[in-house]
């Protein structure tokens, strides 16, 4: 299921990347569009405060005259509340059942997963009460199933319900306790949100602007089109005949009818325990953590700066060493076992002369070494010419399935994992030329890897490929699982090059990155 999920997502993120380009897909950013229709169902929500007064007439008299005779800002405004929180729902829906599909959440990601529960959960009360304050007919029929289906549970004295038998049980104080329940968890849920992030380090809570501007505008636009309006006016004498439902928020309560309050509950609290535990069903086998090596750590903090999940600190050295005051540390609980830091280390380079190479931060499993020795080992068995070296993300399209003739493939945790030096040293040791892939731009397994190898790769980020390695003998090309058909083109193609025109420079193709 995981699979067919993973390649449904690869194929609709690959018509978005088409249609958007990969730095404005929005699935990409799906976290981050949570964060952004957060803000502005806030936004929108303080100026329906403004105007909103809880009380059993007054709040549906107040949102009318928004929606009816201030059409033009607080009917759009009304509007765009409502829409912004039925995406907020899509977006976060999407983003976990993504991150399931793509295997996101287990191990040390356990975290966040976990987390972004309580933050699904807040959304949907806050969605219903913010009907329920309206008082017009879906409000009423909300408030009558909502305390019915509360009222189930044997912990609140006095039955809610109660309180909706009449016309005259409604009071004015009712409604302010709702209202005050609606703000007080929007709060909630923003601390809820930082706390869903704590363990990612940068984490993207701000869209592309590109993408912020268009999604506000789809939202405007979708509010002059179609508006919301209110239902006709509570009233317990009525019973709703015809209702609106709003799909989003509002999914369950059609199985009220249907169902016993007690199966609704059981199936809530059961769903919700499902994706709870998750991360543990099954748990991911023990990963080797990164460990640092002291005699090889200057304490630069590069490796720092490059941990995607907050898993590295500094701190002063603990082996008083003369020359440097600072040292690298590995908190064991959010490390991933990605790589990324052996990629960012100076120290990891396999230039040096050493029986056993060491470097400041490494994968005890998948060391440097074994890597140098992987590259010298494949170089001298290589037949066919040219050669070529392709260092790739074991998560992307299976370069394995790349070994050929002359070409030898190394798999790493992540791309980001590969040392630039390591590319100068099998140019140096025999190879034509270096294949490095990874990933999808935009999209990587362990969220920079991508990134970060092209900054080093074209001096942008630390630590840098040298300036003297021939940029023509290098290919970069980011490729999904369900990319490898362009995969295999593209190698096939700089292996031509390589094959016809040594010494010529390569033009990029779309999904390459200009190194020449
Ligand atoms: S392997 Fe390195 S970069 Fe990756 S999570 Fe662990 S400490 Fe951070
Ligand atoms: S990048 Fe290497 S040398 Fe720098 S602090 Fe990290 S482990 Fe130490």
């Amino acid at each position: 299921m995981k699979q067919a999920g993973q390649a449904g997502f690869e194929r609709i993120e690959s018509w978005l990347n088409s249609i958007f380009g990969s730095r404005n897909n929005p699935f990409y950013h799906l976290g981050a569009l949570s964060f952004f229709f957060y803000f502005i169902v806030i936004g929108t929500g303080i100026y329906l405060f403004i105007f909103y007064q809880p009380s059993v007439s007054g709040s549906f008299d107040r949102m009318e005259y928004l929606s009816r005779e201030q059409w033009y800002l607080g009917g759009v405004m009304r509007s765009v509340h409502r829409y912004a929180s039925d995406a907020l729902v899509l977006v976060m829906v999407l983003h976990m059942l993504r991150e399931f599909c793509l295997d996101r959440y287990r191990g040390a990601r356990w975290f966040s997963w976990f987390t972004g529960l309580p933050v699904l959960l807040l959304v949907f009360p806050i969605g219903i009460t913010g009907y329920w304050i309206v008082w017009d007919q879906l409000g009423q029929f909300i408030a009558v199933r909502s305390s019915e289906w509360l009222d189930w549970l044997p912990i609140i004295a006095e039955p809610m319900a109660r309180n909706f038998l009449t016309n005259t049980s409604v009071t004015d104080a009712f409604f302010r306790m709702m209202f005050i329940v609606h703000t007080v968890l929007s709060i909630f849920l923003f601390v809820a949100f930082l706390v869903h992030v704590k363990k990612i380090s940068k984490s993207d809570i701000n869209p592309p602007r590109t993408l912020a501007i268009g999604t506000l505008g789809s939202l405007i636009i979708l509010s002059l089109v179609v508006p919301v309006f209110s239902h006709a006016r509570g009233d317990l004498n009525v019973a709703p005949t015809e209702l609106q439902l709003d799909w989003f928020y509002m999914f369950a309560y059609p199985l009220m009818d249907v169902w016993s309050m007690a199966a609704v509950w059981a199936l809530a609290v059961g769903v919700a325990f499902f994706i709870a535990l998750l991360p543990w069903m099954p748990a991911k086998p023990q990963q080797h953590l990164a460990e640092v090596w002291l005699d090889e750590c200057s304490g630069c903090s590069l490796c720092v700066a490059d941990c995607p999940y907050e898993a590295l600190a500094i701190q002063p050295r603990t082996d008083r060493h003369p020359r440097f005051p600072l040292e690298a540390r590995v908190i064991a609980a959010n490390c991933v076992a990605c790589g990324i830091c052996v990629g960012a280390c100076p120290s990891s380079t396999p230039f040096r002369h050493t029986r056993e190479l060491r470097t400041g931060i490494d994968l005890p499993n998948r060391n440097i070494q074994q890597l140098r020795g992987a590259t010298l080992q494949a170089l001298e068995i290589l037949t066919g010419s040219p050669k070529i070296i392709v260092y790739g993300c074991e998560h992307a399209a299976d370069i394995r399935r790349l070994e050929a003739n002359g070409v030898a493939a190394m798999a790493l945790p992540c791309v980001g994992a590969l040392p630039p030096s390591f590319i100068d040293f099998a140019l140096r040791n025999g190879a034509a030329g270096v294949f490095v892939t990874g990933c999808r731009a935009g999209d990587c397994r362990h969220r920079f890897g991508n990134t970060w190898t092209e900054g080093r790769l074209s001096e942008g980020r630390e630590p840098y490929l040298r300036r003297v390695v021939p940029r023509e003998r290098l290919r970069v090309f980011w490729a999904a699982q369900s990319d490898f058909p362009k995969l295999e083109c593209e190698l096939e193609l700089f292996r031509q090059r390589l094959a016809d025109s040594p010494g010529n420079t390569f033009k990029p193709s779309q999904n390459g990155l200009e190194l020449t």
